[in-house]
């Protein structure tokens, strides 16, 4: 094996069985961390081209289980590489199922400055994300949506990997984050996947050409296993919706999901998300009908029957409410809101929501939004002393500045 490692170190291309053999001997403890971190970093300068990344995918896949579903089933997964006030998904798993397409989410928890959406539902009473597979596959079959987190079982290898290339400094390797990231969505059996690729100061990937990489190598590897798959490069350098924090992200996309008090922008990128999922679902007209199912309610019902499936409750949503301990933050002069720090902004929330589900920042200014002095920036919910932090995330200039699309690919 340490040959392997010294032709990737020299920038060779290492075949299907090599890279099989590689995870195979690190599962096994044949090659350890030092070697396998050695590996990681030839990859993250040498690169690794579609076919390596697909073998690499499915080394990895064969560590662990496959989720199976009934033959002929068509089930789709959806993944985005991570945002702030990212509500995506929860707003489009019970709106595309209310579109009549199975979907089987598997979900992560916060990292870094980003939140978690399994972390967002256990803001709810009762909420079980922790589903064994039988009862995951059973929920998608019955309810048409399942949200659970990873289970230990799937792609043990990823974790390992994942977290020596944490420690190692070796995360930021497109072919290495790409196999990463197909590799549990194979394992989690469905039949087609979206992926949401954010780009961006708040995102992994920070501009529109490696996020646009990521994204095809995404759909590829994707392809290369017979999944229908579509990618969307979407901007995270700023918040997506309006909400930051585990409880007042289920509100904000509860009342998107009711269409009362949305936010324009996020009630957008989840129609884009869902548009790609219903087509991969092989669902004609998909814009309008993720519209309807919006408009109509279904949407909203579907995530009732959810949470109801998975121990929480409808009356547990309507519950929920921000903290009635509050701090406004205010602009201190006029002008244009030229920047907002997502990353200090997603750090607070965390911290803050962490300790209180009904605590969080909410965003009132979008960047490019006129301002006068004394204007709303943002509102924090619960306590913390963090508040010259937050307002330090918001640069007021004379200038209005360049604006940055909210999705800048489909693929
Ligand atoms: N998310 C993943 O699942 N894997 C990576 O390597 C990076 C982000």
């Amino acid at each position: 094996m340490r040959r392997a490692i010294e032709r990737k170190r020299d920038g060779e291309t290492l075949d299907p069985p090599t890279w099989h053999a590689l995870i195979e001997s690190y599962m096994s403890g044949d090659i350890d961390d030092a070697q396998m971190a050695a590996l990681a970093m030839a990859c993250v300068w040498r690169g690794l081209d579609e076919e390596e990344a697909a073998a690499l995918t499915g080394a990895m896949v064969a560590s662990g289980a496959v989720i199976q579903y009934p033959p002929g089933m068509l089930v789709v997964d959806k993944h985005s590489s991570g945002g702030v006030s990212d509500l995506v998904s929860l707003v489009v798993v019970p709106l595309v199922a209310a579109c009549g397409v199975h979907v089987a989410k598997l979900s992560g928890r916060a990292l870094g400055h980003t939140g978690g959406t399994i972390d967002k539902l256990e803001a709810l009473d009762g909420f079980d994300a922790a589903l064994p597979m039988h009862r995951f596959v059973d929920q998608v079959q019955r309810v048409g949506c399942a949200i659970a987190a990873q289970t230990e079982s799937l792609v043990p290898a990823d974790k390992r990997l994942y977290h020596l290339r944490d420690r190692t400094g070796t995360v930021p390797s497109i072919g290495l984050i790409a196999s990463s990231i197909v590799s549990k969505k194979i394992a989690g059996g469905a039949s087609a996947f979206v992926f949401d690729v954010k780009c961006g100061s708040a995102a992994f990937m920070h501009n529109p050409q490696r996020a646009t990489a990521l994204a095809e190598m995404l759909v590829g590897i994707s392809r290369r296993f017979g999944k229908r798959a579509h990618a969307i490069v979407s901007d995270m350098n700023q918040p997506l919706g309006r909400a930051i924090g585990t409880g007042l992200e289920v509100i904000e996309a509860r009342d998107l999901l009711r269409g009362v008090a949305t936010d324009e922008r996020a009630r957008e990128a989840c129609l884009v998300v869902a548009s790609a999922m219903l087509e991969v679902g092989g669902v004609a007209q998909a814009r309008d009908r993720a519209v309807q199912a919006l408009e109509s309610g279904a949407a909203y019902e579907k995530f009732a029957e959810l949470i109801e499936a998975q121990g929480s409750s409808p009356r547990a949503l309507e519950a929920l409410a921000p903290s009635a301990h509050r701090v406004e933050i205010a602009a201190s002069h006029a002008g244009f809101v030229a920047a907002i720090d997502a990353v200090a902004l997603g750090n607070a929330a965390r911290h803050r929501s962490e300790r209180d589900r009904a605590a969080g920042i909410e965003v009132q200014v979008r960047t490019g939004d006129a301002i006068a002095a004394g204007a709303p920036l943002a509102t924090l919910f619960g306590e913390g002393d963090d508040a010259s932090a937050v307002a330090a995330a918001f640069t007021i200039a004379p200038g209005a500045p360049a604006s940055h699309p909210l999705v800048y690919t489909v693929i």
